[in-house]
């Protein structure tokens, strides 16, 4: 799966999330735009055990930073793919966003972080589309994937990952549509 792939399928379930739960308290435009920025990076995240990730490619030497983190990590689709990997990441983000909070104060730290996991949940779900699947119950050595039959699934890059972006972009696009008026009013009155 893609880099790009795996940011639409972030911000997706994002809004989904930010639609179904609209606690109805408003938030900081400082905290929203934290939350999205989150969000992409715990969509591509888990990849950081892949020395071609984008997550690297962006860093100066992060080729070479993304070789040593992959034999750390047990190579590609190991633990930062699995359950344990979450939990793991959602301890360390919590703890950075704590420690980062006093220097943005007007952050709703826990909303940022919600958004960060919302994103790497979101990475684990496609990955589980694709031939390699994901090792969900580490240390118990088994990748799922859907469908179960592995001729079935996406192969990265190729046609059907092609139609999974298009599809998440009308997605994206129905979304907004259908919550036209409820958004217009989150950017009104809940957003300061
Ligand atoms: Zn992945």
């Amino acid at each position: 799966m893609t880099g790009r792939t795996h940011d639409l399928a972030a911000l997706n379930t994002l809004a989904f999330v930010a639609i179904i739960a609209d606690g109805g308290g408003s938030i900081t435009l400082s905290t929203l735009l934290v939350a999205l920025l989150a969000n992409q990076i715990g969509g591509i995240a888990p990849d950081i055990d892949q020395p071609t990730a984008p997550f690297w490619r962006n860093l100066p030497i992060g080729g070479y930073f993304g070789r040593i983190i992959d034999r750390m990590l047990g190579g590609h689709r190991f633990i930062t793919h699995s359950l344990i990997g979450l939990g793991l990441f959602a301890f360390l983000s919590n703890m950075l966003l704590h420690f980062l909070h006093p220097i943005m104060r007007s952050v709703d730290i826990d909303l940022v972080w919600i958004a960060f996991i919302v994103g790497m949940v979101s990475h684990l779900i496609m990955d589980t589309f694709t031939k390699e699947g994901v090792p969900w119950l580490l240390p118990i050595p088994i990748k799922f994937g859907i469908p179960p039959i592995k001729a079935l699934r996406i192969v990265t890059g190729k046609k059907m990952e092609k139609f999974i972006f298009t599809l998440l972009v009308a997605i994206d696009i129905w979304l907004i549509a259908m919550n036209y008026d409820h958004l217009l009013r989150l950017f009104h009155a809940r957003i300061i």
